[in-house]
């Protein structure tokens, strides 16, 4: 198998990858995205709370809000030694306190854990009017994306590398011959193609990747824990075929 990375940022990675086929390619994207343990908020506790909002879409605000995850120091509660009733390997507390009038942004939540916060500070959760206020204690826990969005790490989309067959434009687009070139290769291929000037055939067992996260975890955690579980399935499966 053949991986050509040809764009990487923060959150965004981009790269070729030959020798693999369609249910294999399938099986990485989905575990990637819904396989891969992400921490996010799941209880939280009212003791007030005179917003507009009720408590349940506050709730389901902070549920959605990506906090940085560190898959070593916690344990899926399911896979925890206290059986999922809760403890510091597989729980992290957040409180707010909040008066109006302000806008409280994901900022304000205060973590127990410094490595478990916010992804971003700025994701508004309730505008306050004057003598309105916002008070509660969530708990935040490991989980996967298969069970509720929430939990997803990031989104991955994948088509088969494009071969160039035909057009009036084909002699313009080279095959391109190292990662700096790919990207602006397939720039032009969708540009002329929905011009109508260029014709292509899908090259089986070659794929286009993208794959943005949510920030929770790096491209790499993320990949790395993909194909650990990916192995484990398989050789679960293995195992009951022998
Ligand atoms: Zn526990």
């Amino acid at each position: 198998m053949k991986i050509t990375v040809f764009e990487k940022k923060d959150k965004m990675l981009k790269f070729v990858i030959e020798d693999i086929d369609n249910s294999l390619m399938n099986s990485l994207r989905r575990i990637a995205t819904v396989g891969v343990p992400t921490m996010a908020i799941e209880y939280v506790d009212f003791t007030k709370n005179s917003s507009v909002l009720y408590d349940e879409i506050i709730a389901h605000r902070l549920g959605l809000i990506p906090l940085t995850t560190d898959l070593k120091g916690y344990k899926l509660p399911s896979e925890c030694k206290c059986k999922g009733k809760g403890c510091a390997v597989c729980q992290v507390k957040f409180t707010l306190n909040a008066k109006g009038p302000k806008i409280v942004y994901s900022g304000d939540l205060k973590s127990k854990d410094p490595k478990i916060k916010p992804v971003y500070d700025n994701i508004p959760i309730v505008k306050l009017l004057e003598g309105q206020e916002l008070k509660f204690n969530a708990t935040a826990v490991l989980g996967l994306g298969k069970e509720h969005s929430k939990w997803t790490t990031g989104l991955m989309i994948y088509y088969n590398y494009p071969k160039v067959v035909g057009g009036k434009k084909a002699s313009e687009l080279k095959e391109p011959k190292n990662a700096k070139e790919i990207g602006e290769f397939l720039n032009k291929v969708k540009k002329f193609e929905n011009l109508d000037e260029i014709k292509t055939e899908p090259v089986m067992n070659k794929f286009v990747v993208e794959f943005e996260t949510w920030g929770q975890l790096d491209h790499k955690t993320i990949l790395l824990n993909a194909i650990s579980s990916l192995s484990k399935r398989l050789k679960a499966v293995d195992k009951a075929l022998k």
